[in-house]
């Protein structure tokens, strides 16, 4: 069976879907590995690279017409589409849910498309998992990004010339990317306080060294795997709780996300404008709307002296780990999808009806 490995076509994309170490296990486990030319540049791997474990590199038209497997990061477009070819297996993340338009394209072309981000969130599946893998990075690099932002540096240090107060960070959200990011603030010397809808996550963040402020009043979020969306009542009452931490605060990440719904907004104009002179605030939140009611994607926004960066491209922007892992989930998904160099097609297992967005043509799921 031939792999196709696709280089990235999204702007400002530098991961590629497998690496030259996830190739060569392909390759021992019988596969042919077809990568089109330059597809690992941007993570700093090269096609002699490639070629050293014994895959092709090949121009773009040779990999979509020799492939029985395509893989991508992200969603396939329609230039993509042009070249697919009937029976080809698409794999990538495609948030199928919230372009339809895009999955009748794939449908029209009769291939079959495996949505990564359709990975359910289950105990098995966690190997797999490309939206945890990714979030745990964007939760590392939000701290790396905030301290460099900074104007004081995180720990405590006690000098000849005076002593510095460690830095106050405060994350909202206690997910994976925000359980990342307490952990690496930490380890920083920073003083962490977090905070979640979901009460269970306290205790997740207290057995990393936060401080957790809990928010009385929602009922719904108990016991729950995924937020719920907060009503304006537990919304005011969170910025009552949070409010004194918060304007004390040195550096704030936001990592909140409901899924389906557009991302909760956390912080208000009006809360900024009462943030300590010199604070900075990562909005990992930004691709879904905002967390932060002033955040713009991908750009740096001053406000009363408040920095306010919205991100969306922190795993991207440590494509060596970012593409290492996420290789590492699609060749766990790939094993478990295929016997004997054969698709086993098996519609009634959790992992392949989530993903399976597209069989042969026929849409499977909206
Ligand atoms: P996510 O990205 O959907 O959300 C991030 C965090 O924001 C969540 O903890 C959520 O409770 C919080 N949040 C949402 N609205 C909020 C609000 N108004 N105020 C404050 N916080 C708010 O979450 P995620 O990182 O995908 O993780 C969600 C859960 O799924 C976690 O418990 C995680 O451990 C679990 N998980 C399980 C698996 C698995 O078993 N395979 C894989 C990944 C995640």
């Amino acid at each position: 069976m031939k792999i196709g490995i696709l280089k990235e076509s999204k702007k400002g994309e530098k991961r590629v879907s497998i690496t030259p170490k996830i190739a060569a296990q392909f390759i021992a486990k019988g596969f042919e590995l077809i990568v089109e030319e330059g597809a690992g540049s941007d993570s700093s791997y090269k096609n002699s690279d490639y070629r050293e474990i014994g895959a092709l590199t090949e121009k773009r038209g040779v990999v979509f017409k020799d492939a029985d497997i395509l893989i991508k990061i992200n969603p396939f477009d329609e230039d993509d589409l042009k070249l697919v070819n009937k029976g080809q297996v698409l794999i990538s993340q495609l948030f199928y849910k919230s372009d339809p338009e895009l999955i009748k394209k794939i449908a029209a072309t009769k291939a079959s498309a495996l949505s990564l981000d359709a990975i359910p969130r289950i105990s098995r599946a966690q190997e797999m998992d490309v939206l945890s893998s990714q979030s745990n990075l964007a939760g590392y690099k939000s701290v790396i990004l905030g301290a460099y932002h900074m104007k004081k540096i995180l720990p405590l240090m006690m000098t000849a010339a005076g002593t510095i107060k460690p830095a106050k960070v405060l994350i909202y959200g206690v997910g994976v990317a925000g359980l990342q990011a307490i952990a690496t603030a930490k380890r920083l010397g920073a003083l962490v306080t977090a905070t979640d809808i979901r009460p269970e996550t306290k205790e997740q963040a207290e057995s990393l060294g936060a401080k957790f402020i809990s928010v009385n009043g929602d009922k719904s979020n108990q016991k729950e795997v995924y937020a719920k969306a907060a009503s304006e009542d537990y919304a005011r009452k969170q910025r009552e709780a949070v409010n004194n931490e918060l304007f004390k605060s040195d550096l704030v990440i936001t990592t909140a996300f409901v899924p389906g719904l557009k991302a909760p907004l956390l912080i208000t104009e009006e809360q900024v404008l009462q943030m300590k002179n010199g604070a900075v605030i990562i909005d990992l939140g930004a691709s879904q709307g905002g967390n932060c009611e002033l955040s713009k994607l991908n750009k740096i926004v001053i406000r009363n002296g408040v920095t306010i960066i919205g991100t969306s491209i922190a795993p991207e922007s440590v494509s060596r780990n970012a593409s290492a892992l996420f290789a590492k989930n699609v060749y766990n998904f790939i094993l478990h999808l295929i016997e004997d160099q054969k698709f086993k097609w098996d519609l009634e297992e959790e992992i392949t009806d989530e993903t399976l967005i597209v069989f042969k043509g026929e849409i499977r799921k909206t």
